[in-house]
């Protein structure tokens, strides 16, 4: 389909190709220096104490619960609005996911329904910062504290944000970022996971690559030398090039953020007018993302309108429909049923979302406003 508001379009360019080439020029094209320097990079940005470079944010998610010793037994409750993955990395651990529902103005895990859900087996709590916006993270913290549980934020779509002074990572045991394709940095497929804890950093780098003894970027510096395998690990590692990729976009970060919040209060001032639609709460002093840009669609069926905005050539998605519990798998392996996530539904039965990147033109959200509107109007 050939869209003339496509619904995403990467910014890489000229820098980023000269980072990788650079990278061509060293003998190290798996994890060394660069690597080295954007999780030194990253977790400036991120206030964090430490950062590693992995492969994607499910194998962050899933990093998280296996250097937390979480595993087949343990309860971790998540939410059911978000993308399969922070669920299927709890299986991944061999624990058991628990969802639980959500606000219904922004679709972040309600905290009430967490700690209703909380069991003697439950060992941690998987927030998702959706679509841009902190869960509250004090109160949630406050909680986990009561009972002894540990906190994996996904904050796939939350690098840049801040709520009450804090930020992703800071309250959390750690958290875990996306550098996936659409993300609002991204290197392709990528990920990391920060952490303030330093006594795990060594645990973590040995069980996200084999739990191998020696990094092939060591021996390479210093020689061939024996290596031996110290305990179970996985393939989670970052290359050179995907931090090559990364490194110049984390100078742009902030300048990005900016130009998609002016893009998403276009929208927002906009799209407030028609009637059969409806905005997403924003939290009070609180630094948004943008990462998607949801409306949710009440006039007519969502679907009519993901069919007329595409034949206006608007190109849209949806995050997420079904909720997790609800999809094929999930629901016939754990039986959950329709009516057990009634904000969560009505929110993947209603949410649409909008181009929103960098280099989308405002001319573009005003044709996607009027293509909305006109929608709506039809009936
Ligand atoms: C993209 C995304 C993920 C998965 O990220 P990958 O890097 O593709 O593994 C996890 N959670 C959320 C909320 C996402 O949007």
């Amino acid at each position: 389909m050939q869209f003339s508001v496509p619904f995403f379009q990467h910014d890489l360019g000229k820098k980023e190709l000269k980072a990788i080439k650079n990278v061509f020029e060293t003998p190290i094209l798996t994890t060394g220096h660069v690597v080295a320097q954007f999780e030194e990079q990253f977790s400036r940005y991120m206030g964090s104490q430490f950062a590693l470079g992995v492969t994607s944010c499910t194998d962050a998610l899933h990093l998280a619960m296996r250097v937390s010793d979480i595993g087949p037994g343990d309860e971790v409750i998540t939410t059911a609005m978000t993308f399969l993955a922070t669920a299927t990395a709890i299986l991944e651990a061999g624990a058991t996911p628990v969802f639980v529902d959500v606000e219904p103005g922004t679709g972040n895990i309600d905290v009430e329904a967490v700690t209703q859900a909380i069991t003697p087996r439950t060992k941690a709590i998987i927030p998702v910062h959706l679509y841009g916006q902190m869960v509250d993270m004090v109160a949630l913290r406050k909680l986990a504290d009561q009972h002894g549980l540990i906190i994996i934020e996904d904050a796939a779509h939350c690098i840049e944000g801040k709520r009450d002074g804090v930020r992703p990572g800071m309250l959390g045991d750690f958290a875990c970022f996306s550098f996936y394709a659409t993300k609002n940095i991204t290197c392709g497929e990528g990920g990391a996971i920060i952490t303030n804890q330093a006594d795990l950093i060594d645990k973590m780098r040995l069980i996200y690559l084999h739990g191998m003894s020696q990094m092939a970027s060591e021996r390479a510096k210093k020689g061939y030398r024996h290596w031996d395998m110290v305990r179970m690990g996985w393939k989670f590692n970052m290359s050179n090039i995907d931090a090559a990729m990364l490194l110049p976009q984390l100078k742009r970060i902030d300048r990005n953020l900016k130009r998609r919040t002016t893009l998403a209060m276009r929208y927002r001032k906009k799209l407030a007018k028609l009637e059969g639609l409806a905005l997403s709460t924003l939290y009070p002093n609180t630094r948004h993302c943008h990462h998607l840009m949801t409306v949710q669609v009440q006039g007519i069926p969502r679907d009519t309108m993901i069919e007329r905005l595409q034949s206006q050539g608007v190109g849209v998605a949806v995050n997420y429909r079904p909720a997790v519990p609800l999809t094929k798998y999930f629901s016939e392996t754990y039986g959950y049923q329709p009516g057990q996530f009634p904000q969560a539904e009505k929110i993947s039965h209603e949410t649409l979302s909008l181009p929103l990147y960098p280099l989308l033109k405002k001319k573009q959200v005003d044709f996607v406003v009027t293509a909305i509107a006109e929608a709506l109007d039809k009936g």
